[in-house]
């Protein structure tokens, strides 16, 4: 099969200027992978400047609520940030450094990637440019004053929508001319080739773990492993360290944001979703795009979550069935976060509770002597304006109120 392929989706659709781009960094990162001492120095750094191993939580009192399978959950909230994209950032700010480049570029559309991004800058030394839909600054302004403190400059795009795309549009344009001493930093397993498999590659450390925690927890291969897809990151990252076990059920849960059937969501998987093939953004894969290929407006209560595309690496998956896909409502999302948070103290990120549905639903009809692992991508925390407002609690929006008077 053709690098870069799976299946029929992926491949590298960039136009002839970034061409030499990209062979140079198809050679880093060949070279990377190649040399042990650099996964090593990786893993030693994630070690002392995140929180890996990340644990792998046995929920006690959520399984008896529950009744059925053992609830193990991989902990990718404790690492610093708050979520998953450290590992992935903190990967290709080693090749960078490897590359001699000095500069990184990223878009985003919730900012979380763009904090991400100028935290490994500022550790690295790099200079920083984060481009972000005009719309998006407004909405994200705790993200946006983080990223601005760290170091980074944030771009407001005011094209198009003034959301994602038009930030990854910026993007593009600014690696044309600068990319020289510029690195573009994508922040999930999407784009041109090498990116989605290099980023599984940086990912696939939640996976190498939790397979070893589940034999020492466990005993044995747990029998379903559930993760949210947005890009598709955390789920590849979890999903690598169980794929060659046949016996382990791999279920990649979605944005179903108001239902399917409302067309108001950002899953691509599940039947009925309209989703369909396409190339955009520098790859093909399943699209929520019009006939003529016009990208749609998503929908998720999850930021992380609202994306048009997914990983080529899981459309494969997926079509081959060696992953099973499912979709959470946004009202469904809420009840699990309730129900983690009472009943383990654990705060999940509103993308990171779309697994959490799943394996709710799933867990009592599954006997007591099988396990299941949830990757936990995030932690719910930062999320305070988004999950205070979604619980419509009124002291909240009174505080709020407040403090805009302080400022008045
Ligand atoms: C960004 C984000 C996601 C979605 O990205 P993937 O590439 O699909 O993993 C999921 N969970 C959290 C907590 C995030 O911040």
């Amino acid at each position: 099969m053709k690098k870069g392929y799976y299946g029929q989706w992926g491949g590298a659709f960039i136009p002839e200027v970034l061409q030499a781009t990209f062979e140079a960094l198809n050679k880093v990162y060949e070279s990377a992978r190649a040399d042990a001492s650099f996964w090593q120095e990786y893993v030693d750094l994630m070690g002392n400047y995140s929180c890996r191993p990340t644990p792998l939580t046995y929920a006690e009192n959520m399984t008896r609520h529950l009744g059925g399978a053992k609830i193990y959950i991989k902990r990718e909230d404790l690492n610093h940030t708050g979520a998953h994209k450290a590992n992935n950032v903190m990967g290709q700010g080693l090749l960078v450094r490897r590359m001699g480049k000095k500069r990184v570029i990223a878009e985003t559309g919730a900012g979380q990637h763009g904090v991400a991004t100028a935290t490994m800058a500022a550790r690295f030394g790099f200079a920083c440019t984060i481009y972000m839909g005009e719309e998006d600054v407004a909405r994200q302004r705790p993200n946006v004053f983080w990223m601005e403190k760290l170091g980074a400059t944030v771009v407001p795009v005011t094209d198009g929508s003034r959301t994602l795309k038009d930030a990854m549009n910026e993007a593009f344009r600014d690696w044309v001319t600068s990319m020289d001493d510029t690195h573009y930093v994508i922040g999930t397993v999407c784009g041109p080739h090498p990116f989605p498999e290099m980023v599984a590659w940086f990912q696939s450390i939640i996976g190498i773990e939790a397979r070893k925690q589940i034999l020492a927890q466990h005993g044995r291969m747990p029998d379903r492993v559930y993760a949210c897809v947005g890009g598709g990151s955390n789920a590849m990252g979890i999903f690598q360290g169980f794929l060659d076990e046949p016996g382990v059920e791999l279920i990649g849960v979605e944005a179903g944001g108001h239902g399917i059937a409302t067309g108001r969501h950002a899953s691509r998987m599940v039947e009925g979703s309209g989703a369909s093939a396409g190339v955009a953004q520098g790859y093909k894969t399943k699209f929520l795009q019009s006939p003529e290929g016009q990208m749609l407006d998503t929908h998720s209560i999850a930021a992380g979550l609202d994306y048009v595309g997914i990983s080529p690496i899981l459309a494969d998956l997926g079509e081959k069935g060696r992953v099973r896909f499912a979709a959470a409502t946004d009202r469904e999302v809420i009840e699990a976060l309730s129900l983690t948070m009472r009943k383990e103290g654990l705060i999940p990120a509103m993308e990171s509770s779309h697994a959490f549905v799943q394996a709710i639903k799933e867990a009592p009809t599954m006997s007591k002597d099988q396990a299941i692992i949830i990757n936990m991508s995030g932690r719910g925390d930062k999320d305070i304006f988004t999950i205070a407002h979604a619980f419509d609690d009124p002291s909240w929006k009174a505080f709020i109120v407040k403090r805009a008077d302080e400022y008045r």
